[in-house]
C-alpha cells in the first residue's frame, strides 16, 4: 500500500517571510496521518522554513537544482546545498523549467543521479503538451521523457523516486485531466516502471498528478488506484486550500 503524497510547488511567490507564516499555519493545522505532505517554497525561504518545520511531519522541498556540488554556474544552487538548507525532495523536470528555461532531458537525467547521490528525493515530472495530447501522442511523448529522464537508473535508485505526470495544458489553467485520464497515464507511467525496473520497484513508486489540484477535484483524482496524491501548484498558496486537499489524501 502506497502512502499518498502531497507536495506544494510554490514556484516564484513568497517572500521568506510569507513563507514563514505558511509553514507555521501549517504547523499549527490539525493534520490527518497517513499522508506525506511536503512544501518546496523558493530557495530564498528554505533555511527559514525547515527552522519553522523542526518537529512537525512536513518535509521541505527545492524545486530545482544543479547536478554538481560547486562551481563557477552564476544563479544556480546545487544539491549540497539545498541539503544544507534542509531539504529531502527536489522537483525536477517542471514543465516551465523545459519551456522556459531550455531543459531537456538529458540534463534531468543528470540531476536525478545527483540528487539520488546525495540522498534527496526526485520528483521527476512529465507530461505531454495540449498538441502532443490532441494528436493522440501522449504514451509516446510520456515513454521518452521517462526513459529519458531515468536513463542509466537501477531498480534500487528507481524505487527512491516520485514521478509527477502533469499534463502541460492543465498545469495553472483551472484545466485538469479527468481522473480517468490521470489514472490512465499513471497507470501507463507504472508498467513502464515496471519494464525497466522489475514490477515490484513499480508498485512502490509513488505516481502523482498535477495540474489544475483544487480541494474540490482532489477527492475524486485520489481515488483512482494509480493517483498516488498530486503536485499541487497554485492551491498550494493558501494554508486552507492545501489542508483541505491533504485531506482528501488521506480520505478524511
Ligand atoms: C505545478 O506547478 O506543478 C502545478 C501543477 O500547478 P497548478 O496546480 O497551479 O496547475
Amino acid at each position: 500500500m502506497r502512502e499518498p503524497v502531497i507536495a506544494g510547488n510554490w514556484k516564484m511567490y513568497k517572500t521568506t517571510g510569507q513563507a514563514v507564516q505558511f509553514a507555521e499555519e501549517l504547523k499549527a493545522a490539525d493534520l490527518p496521518g497517513g499522508c506525506r505532505v511536503v512544501i518546496c517554497p523558493p530557495f530564498t525561504a528554505l533555511h527559514a522554513v525547515a527552522g519553522i518545520l523542526k518537529g512537525s511531519p512536513v518535509e521541505l522541498g527545492a524545486q530545482n537544482m544543479h547536478h554538481l556540488e560547486e562551481g563557477a554556474f552564476t544563479g544556480e544552487v546545487s544539491p549540497l546545498m539545498i541539503r544544507d538548507a534542509g531539504c529531502r525532495y527536489v522537483i525536477l523536470g517542471h514543465s516551465e523549467r523545459r519551456q522556459y528555461f531550455g531543459e531537456t532531458y538529458r540534463g534531468v537525467n543528470l540531476k536525478v543521479v545527483s540528487a539520488l547521490e546525495h540522498r534527496l528525493v526526485p520528483i521527476v515530472c512529465v507530461g505531454e503538451t495540449l498538441q502532443e495530447r490532441e494528436s493522440g501522442r501522449t504514451e509516446e511523448v510520456v515513454s521518452r521523457q521517462l526513459a529519458g529522464s531515468l536513463a542509466g537508473l537501477e531498480a534500487g535508485q528507481a524505487g527512491r523516486l516520485i514521478i509527477a505526470y502533469e499534463p502541460v495544458w492543465a498545469i495553472g489553467t483551472g484545466r485538469t485531466a479527468s481522473a480517468a485520464d490521470a489514472q490512465q497515464v499513471n497507470r501507463f507511467i507504472r508498467d513502464l516502471l515496471a519494464e525497466s525496473f522489475g514490477r515490484d520497484t513499480a508498485q512502490t513508486v509513488p505516481i502523482l498528478y498535477g495540474g489544475s489540484v483544487k480541494p474540490d477535484n482532489a477527492a475524486e483524482l485520489m481515488a483512482r488506484p494509480d493517483i498516488d496524491g498530486a503536485l499541487v501548484g497554485g492551491a498550494s498558496l493558501d494554508v486552507g486550500g492545501f489542508t483541505a486537499i491533504i485531506r482528501a489524501a488521506a480520505g478524511y
